[in-house]
C-alpha cells in the first residue's frame, strides 16, 4: 500500500498519475510538496502565460489532494530519513531529496539534470526544460558537487538505464557513472 507520495516539482510528467478518472490513484496515501511549487502553479496569475497548462494540470491533479497534502520547505523533514533540499530553476520550486537509511544514503534528484552528458559534463548549458536558466545552472552545481564530495548514489529521471549511478568531477562538470546492475561475476 502507498502511504506516502511526494512531489518533486508538478510539470505535467510528474503529477499526471495522481487521479485516475477524478479520484485520487493512491486512495490511503498522504502527500507532500513544496510549499513554493504549489503556490506558483495555482495561482490564477499563470492564465495566459506559457504557464497556463501546467496551471490547469495542477488545478485538476493536485489541489483536489491539497487537504491530504503537507507543503514544506527546504530542510523540512518528510519522514524520518527523507530530506528535501530545494533546487529551483528547473521548475520555482522543484526540489530534490536526501535518503538516509541504515547508514546509506541516496540522492533523488528529480530533473536537476536532464541529460547524463550535456547536463553534467556542462552544468551551465541551458535546457529548455528549465524554467529558470541561471537558477537551473547554479542547483545543477549545489546538488551534483554534494554528490561527488560525498560520494553518493543519485536517481535521476533521466539518466539511461539503470537510472541510478555516481558522479565524478572531470574538468567543467561531472562524469555520469552508472552503477552496476551486475552484482555477481
Ligand atoms: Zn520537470
Amino acid at each position: 500500500m502507498v502511504s506516502v507520495v511526494v512531489i518533486t516539482h508538478m510539470h505535467g510528467d510528474h503529477i499526471g498519475g495522481l487521479m485516475t478518472a477524478g479520484r485520487p490513484t493512491f486512495p490511503n496515501a498522504r502527500y507532500v510538496t513544496g510549499q513554493v511549487e504549489y503556490d506558483f502553479w495555482k495561482d490564477e496569475a499563470r492564465i495566459g502565460t506559457p504557464a497556463e497548462n501546467g496551471h490547469k494540470a495542477v488545478l485538476e491533479k493536485v489541489v483536489p489532494l491539497a487537504e491530504r497534502t503537507t507543503f514544506i520547505a527546504d530542510g523540512a523533514e518528510v519522514v524520518p530519513g527523507i530530506t528535501p533540499l530545494a533546487a529551483f530553476g528547473h521548475s520555482p520550486g522543484h526540489m530534490v531529496f536526501r535518503l538516509d537509511s541504515n547508514n546509506k544514503a541516496l540522492m533523488l534528484t528529480a530533473d536537476t539534470a536532464n541529460h547524463y552528458i550535456l547536463s553534467l559534463q556542462r552544468p551551465d548549458w541551458e535546457v529548455r526544460f528549465d524554467m529558470d536558466k541561471a537558477a537551473a545552472t547554479a542547483a545543477r552545481r549545489e546538488v551534483f558537487d554534494i554528490i561527488a564530495t560525498d560520494r553518493l548514489p543519485f536517481i535521476g529521471y533521466h539518466m539511461p538505464f539503470p537510472a541510478v549511478g555516481f558522479v565524478e568531477r572531470n574538468d567543467l562538470g561531472y562524469r555520469f557513472v552508472p552503477a552496476t546492475y551486475q552484482f555477481d561475476i
